[in-house]
């Protein structure tokens, strides 16, 4: 059995209960070493075998769980933040599948969910933008063309950009063709959650120098949208005159 683990955004406190039992009972971990907080291997067994994925190979990984399964060994494969985003695990599902290996998912805090508290953030605020784009800037990896940032940009709601970090020129760019203005709030958030988090906060126009200034090309958010600096609308559910499943309207 394989059990595929969100490790959360960093702070290793921050994996889900389930996700640490996984961890506990584990007798071969493979985790993502240039992201995942390598505290969370305190959780580990003392007799587990660990694997750091960084220096291995899709064949590899695979390979290394077959072995664990040929002698009925537990596997754990712990990505960073939720393995649904940016995480490549359908192909090592696929592999899976095709070998008769079954497997679980354990979802995890998402670094876009770190992001936010780091902030004090709430993306989605009434009046402002009810949606959240979670999307990422063109690189080495292709994006599927109704999918450009300057077509995204158009909605102007809120974004989170991930894998954009080293590409903050062109990302910036591109958002302000898509239609965003000069004066959109953008904030960068670099290591959500580890002690050496970082959080700057600007306008769309300084977005490439304030990152150049902090120093910031990797392992960062970049979130764009009004709802960063804005006045909203309160929220419908929590007013007096609202009556809910819950509760009547006592105006
Ligand atoms: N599955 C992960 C994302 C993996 S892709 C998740 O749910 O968070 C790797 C990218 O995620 C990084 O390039 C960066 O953009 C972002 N990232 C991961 N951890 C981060 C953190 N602690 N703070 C800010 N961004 C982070």
């Amino acid at each position: 059995m394989v059990n595929f683990v969100g490790a959360g955004p960093g702070a290793a406190d921050l994996i889900t209960l389930r996700g640490k039992e996984l961890l506990e009972k584990a007798d071969i971990i493979i985790y993502a070493g240039s992201l995942v907080n390598k505290e969370l291997l305190q959780y580990a067994k003392s007799d587990a075998e660990i694997y750091n994925s960084a220096y291995m190979t899709l064949e590899e990984v695979i390979a290394t769980i077959q072995k664990a399964e040929a002698v009925h060994k537990e596997t754990v494969r712990l990505h960073t933040g939720d393995p649904s985003l940016y995480g490549a695990i359908k192909e090592q599902m696929d592999e899976l599948d095709r070998l008769g290996i079954s497997y679980k998912v354990c979802p995890g805090v998402s670094s876009f969910s770190g992001a936010a508290a780091a902030l004090s953030l709430e993306y989605t605020l009434p009046d402002v933008s009810q949606t959240v784009i979670i999307s990422r800037m063109e690189g080495r990896t292709p994006v599927p063309p109704g999918e450009k940032l300057r077509k995204l940009a158009k909605h102007k709601s809120t974004m989170v950009l991930f894998l954009s970090s080293g590409l903050a020129k062109e990302t910036k760019e591109e958002l302000l063709l898509g239609g965003y203005d000069t004066t959109t709030p953008v904030a960068v958030v670099y290591k959500a959650s580890w002690p050496e988090e970082k959080v700057v906060r600007g306008t769309l126009s300084e977005l490439d120098t304030l990152m150049e200034q902090n120093n910031i090309t990797k392992t960062a958010l970049i979130i764009v949208g009004d709802v960063l600096d804005s006045e909203y609308e309160k929220s419908r559910l929590y007013a007096a005159d609202f009556s809910t499943e819950y509760r009547k309207a006592t105006k």
